[in-house]
């Protein structure tokens, strides 16, 4: 079939977008015949979406299914950054993909405050990954039986899932929860450098045919949601999810002045009356300003998946007056976060990645600390800028 024959038929229903790829030699040839098809189908010209770099074949692979082209995110740079951490000791450009006006120059403004106080601490303190199925039983009585299961044949369920993969390696089974004839173990896994999720279903898959031919009860779902995959939750908050990361600095009094054009007791008081007790009216689970504007467009940037960024918004900020310094700190219990595997291997994330000397193996927690001083720095501007009545004056003279 030629490519109008192609087109007739998809047209008329004969046959599907995913089968195109049976009548073509190359992914690339039905990727175009896909996007002339839409283009007809909905009476519109896709000439931007049709212009892309990326090796698109490799990506039909594990990244995309009835790819069109590809999207274009303006890209840019804020830094350099101080970060001493215990990963990321240096100073770094960091790459940021966004169409919001305005968020480059509030982070670049936070790292120049940051740099001129000798840099940002930024620490990795915990990392799992976690997958929680739900199981169905009979009874409570059964539920108790198969928690026993879990806490009992620990070593056999590890070495089970561990076979499953070379880099992830099962932590514990932690909580493991019960709700009448459902029960929920929570599986916590360390996944290397990747952001795991794959891995860490793969594995758990593996023990769940144990648990089948020890106990014959099954498994309703891979994922019972007590993970909690791309969802804000409490367990998450409390427990942590992908990388726990946390970052602090104290700001002395005269760069607060010059370069956050406020003071650290107006900071203060914007933060306790902003992210902590507005939060609380407001029963939000994110005390903080704008976690996810940095984390939002750091993801697209790097190839992360993007909706974890619900996770990533997950956190507190905490701003203090020491005698006219600024104490300032971010927490991020979840951040899910990779440098191999997933969408980093797109050509553009991985770029991104090389600016920051983070891709692949041995560049997570380095990636991670560098996330958070990125959030930090957005975090400690737009507070700033709020304490110094700044934002609206900013948004003017950018035209945004
Ligand atoms: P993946 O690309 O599926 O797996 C990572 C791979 O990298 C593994 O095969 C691992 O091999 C290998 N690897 C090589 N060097 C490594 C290193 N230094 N550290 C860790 N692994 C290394 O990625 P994933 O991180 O497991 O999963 C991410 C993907 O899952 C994303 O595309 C995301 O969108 C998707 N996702 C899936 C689910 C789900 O429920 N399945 C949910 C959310 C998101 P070994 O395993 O042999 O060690």
């Amino acid at each position: 079939m030629n490519r109008e024959e192609i087109i007739d038929k998809l047209l008329s229903g004969q046959i599907k977008l995913y089968q195109i790829d049976n009548y073509t030699k190359t992914a690339t040839e039905a990727l175009d015949i896909r996007r002339e098809f839409i283009e007809k189908y909905s009476k519109c010209e896709l000439e931007h979406i049709g212009k892309y770099s990326l090796d698109m074949e490799t990506a039909m692979d594990k990244n995309i299914e009835n790819p069109i082209g590809t999207v274009q995110i303006p890209i840019g740079v804020a830094g350099p950054v101080k970060i001493n951490g215990e990963y990321a000791n240096d100073d770094f450009f960091i790459p940021l993909a966004t169409s919001e006006g305005a968020l480059i120059a509030s982070i670049n403004r936070g790292f120049s405050a940051i740099t001129a106080s000798g840099g940002v601490n930024a620490r990795v303190i915990a990392d799992k990954m976690t997958r929680a199925p739900v199981i169905k039983t009979k009874s409570v009585k059964e539920s108790i039986d198969v928690k026993r299961w879990f806490e009992d044949n620990f070593d056999i369920i590890k070495e089970i899932a561990e076979k499953t993969t070379s880099h992830g390696k099962l932590i514990k089974i932690d909580p493991i929860i019960i709700v009448g004839n459902y029960v929920y173990p929570r599986f916590l896994y360390s996944t290397g450098d990747s952001m795991g999720m794959n891995m860490v279903t793969i594995a758990t898959e593996k023990v769940l045919e144990k648990l089948y031919a020890d106990l014959g009860v099954q498994a309703i779902a891979l994922s019972g949601n007590l993970c909690v995959d791309k969802k804000p939750a409490a367990i998450n908050q409390i427990e942590g999810r992908g990388k726990t990361v946390v970052a602090d600095i104290l700001i002395p009094e005269n760069i607060v002045k010059s370069k956050l054009k406020s003071t650290a007791k107006a900071i203060e008081e914007v933060n306790i009356a902003k992210n902590l007790i507005g939060s609380a009216a407001a029963g939000s689970m994110a005390y903080n300003a704008h976690y996810a504007n940095m984390i939002g467009a750091i993801f697209l940037a790097t190839g992360q998946d993007e909706a974890h960024v619900v996770e990533g918004s997950l956190g507190i900020t905490t701003a203090e007056d020491r005698d006219g310094d600024l104490y300032f700190s971010v927490n991020m219990p979840d951040l899910p976060l990779a440098t191999v595997g997933g969408g980093t291997r797109l050509e553009t994330a991985n770029e991104a990645l090389n600016i920051l000397g983070v891709n692949g193996t041995d560049g997570v927690n380095k990636f991670a600390e560098i996330v958070i001083s990125t959030v930090l720095a957005g975090e400690l501007s737009l507070v700033s800028a709020l304490a110094a009545g700044h934002l609206a004056k900013a948004h003017q003279e950018l035209g945004r």
